[in-house]
């Protein structure tokens, strides 16, 4: 069955370049809203001119950001969306996000350094849910463009750098918790 529905995919896909190819195909661009009849970028919707502009970019995965984003709050996810709305050149966007992120430094200072810590209390359920909201808004409309973007050949961004960042931020919450489960074990 998988195999059946792979191949149905594989032939609409070669019959829709086939028919672009003859120039029976037009689509929108989903970048510059503009009408392609490029062969080449059915498969990404993206015209030439922004499908080599976004091959040439580096973009973070929706997994990265999610992850990031539960573990260590909305701080490097929200970066790494704010960097890949800039780099898609969507500047305004990112300017908002940036912004939604200066306001969650008030949560910051409210929780600490658990801030970058996953959820294990009520409060930080709250805090759960003001990075859903802000990591939400941060990737929406995000999934196609990444699509196109794969498609097109286009690379990924450095996964080391924000990862050890979170890891970083996480580490004076984690010394707590570390220090406060010994005390309550050796009872120091
Ligand atoms: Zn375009």
């Amino acid at each position: 069955m998988g195999f059946l529905s792979q191949a149905i995919e594989q032939q609409a896909e070669a019959a829709l370049v086939s028919a672009a190819r003859s120039g029976e195909v037009s689509f929108l661009c989903i970048r510059c809203d503009r009408v392609s009849t490029d062969p080449e970028g059915v498969k990404a919707s993206l015209c030439g001119t922004c499908r080599k502009w976004i091959a040439a970019v580096r973009l973070y995965p929706l997994p990265l950001i999610w992850v990031l984003a539960v573990f260590n709050g909305p701080f490097v996810a929200g970066t790494l969306a704010a960097l890949s709305w800039k780099r898609i050149g969507d500047i305004r966007k990112a300017q908002i996000v940036v912004v939604q992120l200066v306001a969650c430094l008030a949560g910051l200072l409210f929780y600490g350094p658990f801030a970058f810590l996953p959820p294990v209390t009520l409060g930080g359920l709250l805090w759960l849910f003001v990075t859903a909201a802000v990591i939400g808004y941060a990737t929406a409309g995000l999934g196609p463009l990444l699509t196109a973007h794969r498609s097109a050949g286009g690379r990924q961004g450095n996964f080391i750098m924000p990862v050890l960042v979170a890891l970083a931020l996480a580490a004076p919450g984690l010394w707590i918790w570390y220090s406060a489960i010994t005390a309550i074990i050796w009872g120091g």
